[in-house]
């Protein structure tokens, strides 16, 4: 049985029908550039935020960037964020001109440690971008106490967390802005690259439709330097078709990391612990293993694809050096990186498949974990060990 990491032809198939009477809509009416199925996608995934209102984007990367952009955020300026992430996002904060600030991860949760957030903060510093890594809503209210202290803005990174609820609200909602993209893979994915900013501040929702757009409020009027980073029609079109099935798949999703969970528990196998006030959307189901480049080969060759989520941090990128952090900064970050396993993960994956998938973990005889925290505290270091380079 060959199982694959994401399987978008299976999503595809039970929306085929749907998908193609949206797209021919737009080939019908000739509408290609900010088109009806924007403005209403933009409508739409605003109310599902639960914000006043949204700003499609060419990518997540663009969201960020053009947010941080939009609050004359730009060189000379800090921004924090996680060192656990994806790339994107420090490369946000670069592309807008200002210095990304990294702070390591809970070894609990693996998202940014709100502990180590108030030594991160300088005279220099503009807002913190925590990221809802894997589906996981970071610690929000602590987040955002420390952020309110220090007079900060709050830009969430929720590209992998489309539908997630921290204390019964959605992620998207949770700081001044947040940022998404529609990455085909991601929970809401469109058939291309897409992203969107969504907001309740009015001011800032007018001036990302300004810059997404040729700093045009009308056509050839340029009231300011902008940028062409407008989501494209046909992928709004998809977007609304496929947002309405969010819940549903995620819900599916959830289903299969519980019987992951519960089938793993038995072999020991340490995951990211779970926010009891949050509703994780499991965009990436994640264990922590020992010997793990091993038992990635293992799985392949028995069919199974994995990923893994990230396996070069952000401070040891080359295109990164100039920040100037040495190995051994982020201690609990650079521990992950050789740890962390991602295993199949989409709404369609059936419990066999995932029967299979521990099956054979635990004919591998996977290296087994201690708890976490137990194993994590040895190496995290002090808790107020400042968290920039020098
Ligand atoms: C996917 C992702 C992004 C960027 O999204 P793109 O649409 O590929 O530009 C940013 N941050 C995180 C955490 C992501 O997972």
């Amino acid at each position: 049985m060959r199982i694959p990491f994401v399987d978008l032809a299976a999503q595809r198939a039970t929306i085929a029908s749907e998908i193609d009477e949206a797209i021919r809509g737009c080939l019908d009416r000739n509408d290609w550039i900010l088109g009806q199925d924007v403005a209403a996608f933009e409508e739409e995934f605003a109310a599902y935020c639960e914000t006043t209102g949204a700003v499609g984007t060419d990518s997540g990367l663009s969201a960020l960037d053009l947010t941080l952009r939009a609050y004359g955020i730009g060189p000379g300026d800090e921004v924090i964020t996680a060192a656990n992430t994806f790339v994107a996002t420090a490369l946000a904060i670069v592309s807008a001109g200002a210095t990304p600030v990294l702070v390591d991860a809970d070894p609990k949760t693996f998202n940014l440690d709100p502990a180590l957030l108030e030594h991160a903060i300088t005279e220099r510093t503009k807002a913190v971008m925590p990221v809802h890594l894997y589906g996981q809503p970071a610690d929000m209210d602590e987040i955002g106490a420390v952020a309110d202290r220090h007079g900060l803005l709050v830009i969430e990174d929720a590209c992998q967390s489309h539908g997630a609820r921290y204390k019964g609200r959605r992620t998207g909602s949770l700081g001044h802005a947040a940022a998404f993209s529609f990455y085909p893979s991601k929970n809401l994915g469109a058939y291309g690259d897409g992203g969107a900013v969504v907001t309740s501040d009015e001011r800032l929702l007018d001036r990302l439709r300004l810059i997404h757009n040729y700093g045009q409020r009308e056509k050839y009027v340029h009231v300011v330097k902008g940028f062409n980073h407008r989501l494209d029609t046909l992928q709004a079109a998809v977007l609304r078709v496929k947002l309405r099935h969010l819940d549903e798949w995620n819900a599916a999703r959830r289903r299969c990391a519980s019987l992951y969970s519960q089938l793993l528990g038995q072999l020991d196998t340490t995951t990211p612990a779970t926010e009891p006030s949050a509703e994780h959307v499991w965009h990436l189901y994640v264990i922590r293993v020992g010997r793990r480049d091993e038992l990635r080969s293992f799985l392949g060759e028995r069919g199974i694809d994995t990923g893994i989520h990230y396996p070069l941090p952000i401070h040891l990128q080359p295109a990164f050096a100039d920040l100037g952090y040495a190995r051994g900064r982020f201690p609990v970050t650079e521990r992950l990186v050789d740890e962390v396993l991602s295993l199949p993960m989409f709404p369609e994956l059936e419990d066999a498949q995932i029967h299979a998938v521990v099956a054979a973990i635990a004919d591998f005889g996977a290296e087994v974990s201690a708890p976490v925290a137990d194993r994590m505290e040895a190496f995290a270091g002090p808790k107020d060990e400042p968290s920039r380079a020098a």
